[in-house]
């Protein structure tokens, strides 16, 4: 995995049905979240989810 630079890391927020990058944020570490991006298809997947 590579090192960022120093002292920063980014968490990295996935879409979890087609798997694009929705947002980053800076963290203390890098850390991956799953979500659900606002393509047609995923939302449909995010309320079948529920
Ligand atoms: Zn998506």
């Amino acid at each position: 995995m590579n090192s960022t630079k120093k002292g920063l890391a980014m968490g990295i927020v996935i879409c979890s049905n087609c798997g694009s990058s929705i947002d980053a944020l800076p963290t203390q570490k890098v850390t991956t979240y799953y979500s659900y991006c606002n393509h047609p298809d995923c939302q449909k997947k995010k309320r079948q989810n529920r």
